[in-house]
């Protein structure tokens, strides 16, 4: 028998970094076509961090002892006796967290109705347009209210508006920014993001889960997300509302699906108009069996800016506005687009945390900050 040994490549792409982590077969039957829908440039183009930050220290060997290991499982036993935290478990293959009965954004409204019942005060529908500095501090932001902009002064600025934005809304005349710092942050790349959202009557494929265990009550299919690797439609990724919570969907008969869809601000997709794009949509799931259009019975759909931001563009040079935005003492940069860092809502709640605790400690120090999900093991495993 001959083996074909892949020599393992040096790391300098996403694609050097999937594939030695799972092989090329493996590479380009499941991580490939995904990635570059999300991107919308080839993985070879893409900075090897992303693959640190989004799937970790995850690899094939890893993931065949995770299945091994669950079919060995006494799952009654580690049902009752489960850590939810799953620490041992690698990030991609947790199978089980918690999860607001109506949405992530339920957390957030709590927490914006606890603030307001401790006397603090949220002003939304507002953008931060200026940041105006004197000396290495921030003394005030001009806010645009839409109908006024007005000037409001503060002790600490914290920021999780996109640091392309930031760096511009830093520069004027009396501060300006250096121009090696304005070059990078304008060369930051986004990705952009559009869903469209369908009541159906049913889904074509079917819940593949074997009788008896708590997925296979589940109605339509046993997933709360479908990567889409067929590179024939533009589809990526398919959410099944129902089983992220039933709460989240009024008529049990019926399922709820997000069809996810990657594209850049103004380009072809991102200007179709809703009803365009939903047909659009609705046809591509017909394509690939997924459900027929007579099923559809409500549609919605959503588009967002930023929502990604990217790793290729000037990303290699970050440090550079790294090194510049951390000069100014009360400005702390924090969460996705904040720091420009592929991070996940866990990952931007620990870096608020870290902002927290270096206000209450009088530290400027951002060290802490700026390690928040930078994949230690991912570092140490390149040296
Ligand atoms: C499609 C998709 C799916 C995701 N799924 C998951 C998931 O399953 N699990 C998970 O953990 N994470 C997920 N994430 C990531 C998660 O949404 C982010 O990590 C998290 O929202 C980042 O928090 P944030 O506060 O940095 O940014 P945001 O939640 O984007 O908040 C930033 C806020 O800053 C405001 N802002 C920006 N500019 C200005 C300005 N100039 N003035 C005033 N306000 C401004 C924005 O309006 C926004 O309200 C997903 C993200 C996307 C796009």
């Amino acid at each position: 028998m001959k083996v074909k040994i892949t020599p393992k490549r040096e790391e300098k792409s996403l694609e050097d970094f999937m594939i030695n982590r799972f092989g090329v077969e493996l590479y380009r039957t499941f991580f490939r076509d995904y990635t570059e829908k999300v991107w919308g440039v080839p993985c070879s183009k893409i900075s090897p961090d992303w693959g640190g930050q989004r799937i970790k220290g995850l690899s094939i060997t890893k993931t065949v002892l995770h299945a091994l290991k669950q079919i060995f499982a006494d799952n009654k036993k580690s049902a009752k006796s489960g850590d939810i935290r799953q620490k041992d478990t690698e990030t991609s293959l947790i199978g089980e967290f918690l999860y607001p009965k109506f949405g992530p954004g339920q957390l957030w409204e709590t927490v914006a109705s606890d603030i307001q019942k401790l006397g603090g005060e949220i002003t939304m529908n507002a953008k931060v347009v200026r940041i105006n500095r004197e000396g290495d501090r921030v003394v005030s932001v001009a806010v645009d209210f839409g109908d006024r902009t007005e000037d409001i002064a503060c002790d600490y600025f914290l920021s999780t508006m996109p640091v392309k934005e930031l760096v511009n809304a830093m520069d004027c005349e009396a501060n300006p920014v250096p121009a090696e710092v304005k070059r990078v942050a304008d060369g930051l790349v986004y990705r952009d993001f559009m869903t469209v959202g369908l009541l159906l009557d049913k889904l074509l494929i079917k819940n593949p889960v074997k009788p008896g265990t708590p997925e296979s009550k589940l109605k339509f299919v046993a997933d709360n997300w479908i990567y889409v690797q067929e590179n024939d439609v533009k589809l990526g990724r398919i959410q099944v509302f129902n089983n992220w919570s039933p709460y989240l969907v009024s008529d049990p008969e019926k399922v709820w699906i997000g069809l996810e869809y990657f594209a850049n601000e103004g380009d072809e997709m991102w200007t179709m108009n809703d009803e365009d794009f939903i047909k659009f949509a609705i046809s591509e799931l017909d394509k690939i069996d997924v459900a027929r259009p007579e099923d559809v019975r409500d549609s919605v759909m959503f588009r967002i800016k930023k929502a990604y931001p990217a790793y290729f563009g000037t990303y290699g040079e970050f440090d550079k506005v790294r090194e510049y935005v951390d000069t100014v003492q009360n400005m702390f940069l924090m969460g996705r687009n904040g720091m420009h860092k592929y991070n996940n809502m866990d990952h931007s709640m620990l870096a608020a945390m870290e902002v927290v605790k270096c206000i209450r400690e009088g530290s400027c120090d951002k060290t802490a900050l700026w390690s928040v999900n930078s994949e230690e093991e991912y570092h140490e495993g390149k040296k």
